[in-house]
């Protein structure tokens, strides 16, 4: 079936061929001729082309979601790859288990968050997801499954975690939870009034909890600038479980306009400023409206109108942080852009095992601008030469349109998930990226080549 496939931000809506898990699996086990290219589709919840694939197929894994295996002593959970993250809660918590990892929404799959190696608010203590992933079965177009993990098919297991769909079809995995004794959390908030005030605070709070990150005021100017609120959190001692209730609001038609403009953002963030420090000291939070607030508000992408969202997701090294995040603050407001989610948290040292992962050690900046056309390009481009001389990277699951040249300075590795790339399995991101470098020269070392591009690369 032909339809439009669409990813979170909606800038770019693509056409593709959907093909059911079902279809998919039996298509890539048989001889049976294989679309142009294929690419796995999880719950779409990346923000641009990454999860799309115009000139192919899309396997939409949404159809194989069991919880395969369950075993409440030791936390190892064994589920399809279109398992949602939200299931996997309601299954292990009421054990006194959690996901180690979950990223702002709980409605991503269990592949799509292998496949992008997702963070959260606690990566300075649990690094990504693909840290926590002990085995998983991949299925590829020469017809075979593949059992891989940490000391299996190692180069392949590597390749997959942060892989971005493109080396094959995961088709279960096994990731190992961590013990709670209750999924709901003691939240704290502190204020703060400038950016150094947070990059003083930021380590301690790493140490002391096992979730950090802060809310920054983006709109605020002069001697404003940088305030915020740093927001804390630790598992509650005790308490039942209740498990997260559906969207209570909805958004259910597309506004002719964007509505998050500068105005509206403004008095949004002077409200939520209010409302948040109005609870200083700690309060119980229900796992659902701390870790999954913007779930409680159902296509609530839309009201950044029919030309969608632009995330920018920027990573810092933590040298150069204390300079270069006030300077894409200033970037952006010198634009006269509004990001209606502003959000800061540090990076902690954990590596993934993932040859592709995002987070690296260093202070991570993510911005939300509607898309304004080239207008908004332009500002996203100057995010990115910021970051890249600074030395970091840009994410590229929330991404649409960075360069080839910003993807590679940012994972210099790339060759190594090109050569572990199903042939048949290929992406939107990837065609405009990756697929433009330069090869390998012939007969140099793959290390030795990825430094080069960065080098050149840096120079944009
Ligand atoms: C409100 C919101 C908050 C978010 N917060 C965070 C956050 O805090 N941290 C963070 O890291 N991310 C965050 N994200 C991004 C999101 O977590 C990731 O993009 C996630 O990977 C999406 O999962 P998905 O199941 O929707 O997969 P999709 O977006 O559909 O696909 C993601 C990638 O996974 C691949 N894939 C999917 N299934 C499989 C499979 N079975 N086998 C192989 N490859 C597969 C796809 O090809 C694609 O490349 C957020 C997104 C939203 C909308």
């Amino acid at each position: 079936m032909v339809r439009v496939v669409q990813s979170f931000g909606r800038v770019a809506a693509a056409t593709a061929h959907v093909i059911s898990a079902d279809e998919g699996l039996s298509l890539l086990k048989s001889a049976q001729a294989k679309p142009a290219s294929l690419l796995p589709y999880g719950n779409g919840r990346s923000y641009g082309d990454t999860c799309q694939n115009t000139a192919g197929a899309v396997i939409d894994m949404r159809g194989r979601n069991r919880i395969l295996d369950f075993d409440t002593r030791t936390g190892l959970i064994r589920a399809e790859a279109g398992a949602m993250l939200a299931d996997i809660i309601v299954e292990a918590a009421p054990h006194g288990w959690f996901p180690p990892v979950v990223p702002g929404t709980r409605y991503v799959t269990l592949g799509g968050a292998i496949a992008n190696d997702v963070h959260g608010k606690n990566h300075h203590r649990r690094g990504s997801f693909g840290c926590h992933v002990t085995a998983l079965t991949l299925l590829r177009s020469d017809g075979i499954v593949y059992e891989c993990a940490p000391d299996r098919e190692t180069e392949l297991f590597r390749a997959t975690l942060g892989g971005m769909g493109l080396t094959g079809l995961i088709q279960e995995a096994t990731i190992r939870l961590m013990r709670v004794d209750c999924a709901d959390v003691i939240e704290k908030v502190q204020g703060f009034s400038s950016l150094d005030e947070y990059f003083d605070l930021a380590e301690e709070a790493d140490a002391a909890n096992e979730y950090a990150v802060a809310w920054i005021d983006q709109l605020a100017g002069g001697t404003a600038a940088g305030r915020g609120l740093l927001l804390t959190a630790n598992h509650a001692p005790d308490g039942v479980f209740r498990p997260a209730g559906r969207a209570r609001l909805s958004v259910p038609l597309q506004p002719p306009l964007n509505v998050l403009n500068k105005l509206s953002i403004r008095l949004f963030n002077a409200a939520y400023q209010r409302a948040k420090l109005r609870h200083e000291g700690p309060r119980r939070s229900h796992y659902g409206s701390y870790f999954f607030p913007l779930d409680g508000v159902a296509g609530w992408n839309r009201l950044y109108g029919p030309r969608g969202l632009h995330q920018h997701q920027s990573v810092i090294p933590e040298g150069a942080a204390r300079t270069v995040v006030p300077a894409l603050l200033a970037a952006a407001r010198d634009a006269g852009e509004a990001s209606f989610l502003t959000v800061l948290k540090r990076f902690g040292p954990q590596r993934s095992p993932a040859i592709m992962s995002f987070p690296r050690p260093g202070f991570t900046l993510t911005l939300d601008f509607p898309n304004r056309g080239k207008k908004t390009v332009q500002l996203l481009e100057q995010l990115d030469k910021i970051t890249i001389d600074a030395g970091g990277a840009v994410n590229p699951y929330k991404d649409v349109r960075m360069s080839a040249g910003v993807f590679a300075a940012s994972f210099p590795g790339w060759r190594i998930l090109e050569r572990q790339r199903d042939p048949a399995f290929i992406s939107d991101f990837w065609r405009r990226t990756a697929m433009t470098l330069e090869p390998a020269p012939h007969g140099k070392g793959a290390a030795h080549d990825d430094c080069r591009t960065v080098t050149a690369m840096r120079k944009i």
